[in-house]
């Protein structure tokens, strides 16, 4: 017989404290899991899926554009956001019962209320005022996208949350950042008719991508008619009479559009959760600080996912938390692998990447062999549109290791994930030589790349 209420209690109902508290109930464990908004946390509520399809929403204006190539007429097209965001709205229903459903079969006790830490074991659900112990605390309380509070006007500015209700689809956007989200986003609502404005700090978007990928994707979306502003920062947002923003840039550019987005990164969701109560610490940014087993400086309690910094993916969290299971259910511990995490950006080209860009590579390795290929994707010779695919192996030259991968084109997304599995296995470039291709397939040139495009020597072009 335990002393405490529960065996675990989960803090937050996203990817981690799902899957935590699923394993943990259907282990026989006596499990609690408290959300105060809605289950399925950022990734199915108001990031990844609802994204994922607003991409898929987003591409059909070039898909109909297309179609003429192909020997198509599409009559005259409308697009209708309001249907779209209620087509979304019942899907992320769907998927939040199936979460909700999963727990219930497990045997979990699903809570709708906030939970806040009031001691090392034990937290007080807000809706109830009941106050309730466990053994275990699991913290995955998520993050937020960050409201940028020094920026004048940002009251006046949406984020990633509110972009997916908008109750108007906008005539105009100016996004604010440079990473996935500034870019997914960017290529959403200029593939839905919203003449699309980017503005980012950095000399090129993407910061931590390979220079190919970033130079490619940059190139691409101008292309298209996105307009990107690198090198400036909004300065100042005011609201005008109509109801319209008007953004004042660092170089002295005004904007006037009808929302301002900013993407400029996400925070951790700790301020009021009670951490001091319990003596969890955390950084200066608000993370909470774990080992390597997502364990707090206070026994007992753990935390996992975004509220921890350490890589902001769905599927990390999803696999801490199995980690955390293992470890302290099963009795066998396993550390998360944060090495080699395949990646995708979801724009317009995609952006598929896992392992080192070639800037890391150069610093890691003192020989590299980089094999880079940019071709017409066959779709387009007959539809027309001016675009490209780049793909790129970068290659440890001692040992013949795929260090890097990186892919810009359709499904570049989906080719990581395997390529990932490569990558994992330590594959070497004669590993992939030897490998058959797929014909016709864009990915059979990441296995008939015979020869290397260029060298790196002690970080130089050779
Ligand atoms: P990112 O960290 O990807 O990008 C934040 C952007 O904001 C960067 O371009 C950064 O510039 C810029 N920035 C940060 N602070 C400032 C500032 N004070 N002034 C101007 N610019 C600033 O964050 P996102 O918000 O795009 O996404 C959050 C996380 O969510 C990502 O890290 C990712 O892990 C995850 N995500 C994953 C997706 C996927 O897997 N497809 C999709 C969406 C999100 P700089 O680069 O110069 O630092």
């Amino acid at each position: 017989m335990t002393a405490y209420d529960y065996d675990l209690f989960v803090i937050g109902g996203g990817s981690g404290g799902v899957r935590s508290a699923r394993l943990a109930a259907s282990m026989g464990r006596k499990v609690a899991i408290a959300e105060e908004f809605r289950y399925g946390g950022t990734c199915v509520i108001r990031g990844c899926v609802p994204k994922k399809l607003y991409v898929y929403a987003s591409q059909f204006s070039e898909h109909f554009e297309d179609a003429a190539g192909f020997g198509w007429q599409v009559g005259e097209s409308r697009f209708d956001w309001k249907a779209l965001v209620a087509a979304k709205d019942r899907e992320i229903a769907r998927l939040e019962g199936l979460y909700r459903k999963g727990l219930d079969n497990a045997g979990a006790t699903i809570l709708e209320s906030r939970a806040v830490l009031t001691g090392p074991n034990s937290v007080k659900l807000l809706a109830t005022g009941e106050t309730v112990t466990a053994e275990r605390i699991v913290i995955a309380v998520g993050g937020h996208p960050t409201p940028h509070p020094d920026l004048p006007g940002h009251e006046h500015c949406i984020t990633s949350n509110e972009a997916f209700d908008l109750p108007e689809l906008p005539k105009s956007i100016l996004i604010a950042g440079g990473g996935y989200i500034a870019v997914e986003f960017a290529n959403i609502f200029h593939g839905l008719g919203v003449e699309t404005t980017l503005i980012y700090r950095g000399k090129e978007i993407l910061s931590r991508f390979d220079g190919d990928m970033r130079r490619g994707l940059h190139a691409a979306m101008e292309a298209k008619g996105i307009r990107i502003l690198c090198e400036d920062v909004i300065k100042a947002v005011t609201l005008t009479d109509d109801g319209r923003r008007l953004a004042e840039t660092k170089t002295g550019d005004t904007l006037a559009v009808d929302q301002v987005m900013l993407a400029l990164g996400r925070a951790p969701n700790t301020a009021g959760l009670g951490l001091e109560a319990a003596g969890v610490k955390t950084d200066a940014r608000g993370a909470i600080l774990v080992d390597d087993y997502s364990r707090t400086n206070v026994p007992g309690i753990f935390a996992l996912g975004d509220v921890t910094d350490r890589v902001q993916l769905t599927p990390v969290a999803i696999h801490e938390a199995m980690c955390f299971v293992e470890t302290e259910l099963r009795g066998n511990p396993v550390s998360p692998d944060h090495d080699l995490i395949a990646t995708a950006v979801f724009s317009q080209p995609e952006i598929g990447t896992v392992g080192l860009t070639e800037e890391a590579a150069a610093q890691a390795h003192a020989e590299l062999e980089v094999y880079r290929a940019e071709f017409r994707p066959m779709k387009a010779t007959l539809s027309g549109r001016a675009e490209k695919t780049i793909m790129k192996l970068i290659v440890n030259a001692a040992d013949r290791k795929v260090v890097g991968a990186h892919i810009l084109g359709h499904d570049a997304g989906e080719m990581a994930q395997l390529l990932g599995i490569s990558l994992k296995a330590g594959c070497t470039k004669d590993d992939f030589d030897r490998t058959m291709a797929v014909h016709p397939t864009a990915a059979e040139e990441l296995v008939t790349m015979y020869q290397p495009s260029y060298r790196i020597r002690d970080g130089e072009r050779v």
